[in-house]
């Protein structure tokens, strides 16, 4: 692990820099995307690093790593769960978490809205689509979407804000940049069809390896980690 101080400050301005181009080429700013530093296996030290340079957004895919940090971490900050979330763990992070971007099932929904009407909240979330397809992610199928978000949009105590996607690994991001191209073409159309209570605020999209690609096309929130804190 890299112990120089300013290792993990470097990484987040060079970071920066580079959003702020992909979004420029799409007539964006730096602002209009929002950073989501992905702090699962990150101490807390290193955590607060990212804070110090102004990441207040954090993104964990455990609810027990997620849990245990709400607890130590400054309460300024925002916890993001960006992983599976089984049904039986709703109960722990209603009432900590800004987002949960991993909303793929109905039976998830349903237990979000028990859990969040119990507690006098209402849960911001993201609908996860796998767009690739790949057996081994998460994430409901494209063409289901719009069927489920008619459904969800009765629910009270949780409000979809947007869209969510993980793109296959690759070392060059211009072969999955359709991954991002069609999750973009799914939020235009869900945008269009304006269901109540509904709202396509967000695509979430874009990690490490590929957040150029994703900001280029469309994304608005990116979840990096190793390109921050080093590798796992
Ligand atoms: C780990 C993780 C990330 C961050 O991945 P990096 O390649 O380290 O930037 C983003 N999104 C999800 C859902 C993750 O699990």
């Amino acid at each position: 692990m890299n112990i120089d101080a300013d290792y993990i400050s470097d990484n987040i301005k060079a970071i920066l820099q580079r959003i702020e181009a992909a979004a420029h080429r799409t007539g964006r700013r730096a602002e209009d995307v929002k950073v989501i530093a992905v702090t699962k296996t990150v101490d807390e030290n290193r955590i607060l690093k990212a804070i110090e340079n102004g990441l207040f957004d954090l993104g964990e895919n455990r609810v027990q790593e997620l849990c245990d940090k709400y607890e130590k971490m400054d309460k300024r900050c925002s916890w993001h769960l960006i992983g599976h979330l089984q049904t039986n763990k709703v109960k722990y992070v209603v009432d900590r978490v800004k987002m949960i971007h991993s909303l793929d099932r109905m039976e998830l929904a349903q237990e979000i809205q028990k859990r969040a009407e119990k507690a006098g909240l209402i849960v911001e979330t993201l609908v996860q689509v796998n767009i690739a397809r790949e057996e081994s992610k998460f994430g409901m199928e494209r063409d289901s979407v719009t069927e489920f978000l008619k459904k969800v949009s009765k629910f009270t105590g949780l409000k979809v804000k947007g869209l969510m996607t993980i793109a296959p690994f690759s070392q060059n991001p211009e072969e999955i940049r359709w991954v991002f191209t069609e999750l973009r073409k799914l939020h235009i159309d869900i945008t269009r069809e304006n269901i109540d209570n509904i709202d396509m605020d967000y695509l979430s999209m874009g990690m490490s390896n590929d957040f150029e690609a994703a900001i280029e096309e469309g994304s608005n929130m990116v979840r990096i980690g190793t390109a921050i804190f080093g590798k796992r």
